[in-house]
Parts: structure tokens; sequence; C-alpha cells
């Protein structure tokens, strides 16, 4: 795939660039991924914030407490209500965008799964995967 990378949500109105190749595809698969999604969870690339460039419309943000106890935001269309990207509240360095609002799907794979204790049954894992049973890179002081 070439950068720019573009995205965008299901109706138009939001566009986006993201300036850096992904190397990190992630599977989220905690109740939050799974309400906010209706589906098994999310997929998510996690890149610096610098890289994504919101070219068009205004994205709405809500304030979830996630499963790791953190606040996220997560923020979508306001008018179709796909969500383009979470954000921790700690960590405005970085970025984590669903990577299903990217326009071409290139050759990425899931490199790993998170939260795989709270996987729905129906959801499928790739065994050659990474898999956390929660979250990854949370030392318990951390929030
Ligand atoms: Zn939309
Ligand atoms: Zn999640």
């Amino acid at each position: 795939m070439t950068t720019p990378l573009t995205g965008g949500c299901m109706c138009g109105a939001i566009r986006y660039t993201i300036s850096v190749p992904i190397t990190e595809l992630r599977a989220c698969h905690c109740t939050a991924c799974q309400k906010a999604s209706g589906a098994a969870g999310s997929v998510n690339a996690v890149i610096p914030a610098t890289a994504f460039k919101l070219t068009q419309g205004t994205l709405k943000r809500y304030d979830s407490i996630a499963d790791s106890g953190r606040t996220l935001y997560r923020c979508f269309c306001g008018d179709c209500g796909s969500p383009i990207y979470s954000q921790r509240a700690t960590a405005l360095d970085t970025l984590v965008v669903r990577a299903g609002s990217l326009d071409e799907a290139g050759d990425m794979k899931i490199t790993a799964n998170i939260w795989t204790r709270s996987a729905r049954p129906w959801a499928y894992i790739d065994p050659a995967s990474k898999q956390w049973p929660g979250q990854p890179d949370a030392p318990a002081a951390q929030k």
C-alpha cells in the first residue's frame, strides 16, 4: 500500500489520510468494542497521532471507560455512526484507527488479538497471532 493511506466513514462525510505505513493491526475483543461495533469487536491500526489528518468533516466523540479501566475517546461520524478511531486520554500521541474505515485493505494481517478472555465464541482468532487475555501494555498502576 502506498502512503498516504486514505479512509473515511460509510456516508462519506468524514475523510482522512494516514501518512505512515501500517505495521501493526490489533483486534480488540473487549466488551466496549463489541457494543460499539455491534460485532466481534474492533480491528485497529495503531499509529502515531501526527500521522493522521482529518481532511473532511467533524468527528463526534464519546468518552467511554474501557475494560482496562482507562478513559477512551471514541471518535465517530455523527451522521452515519461509523467508528473512525479511538484514543486513550492518557496517550494522546497514539491513535487507534478502525482498520475497516480504510479505503484499501492491502495485504494487512491481524498481528495481535487483545482482550481474548471476553471474545465472543464466534469470533475468529488466528492462532498464529499474538494473543493477550486483557490489555497487553497496561501496568496495573497506569490508567
Ligand atoms: Zn458518516
Ligand atoms: Zn476494545
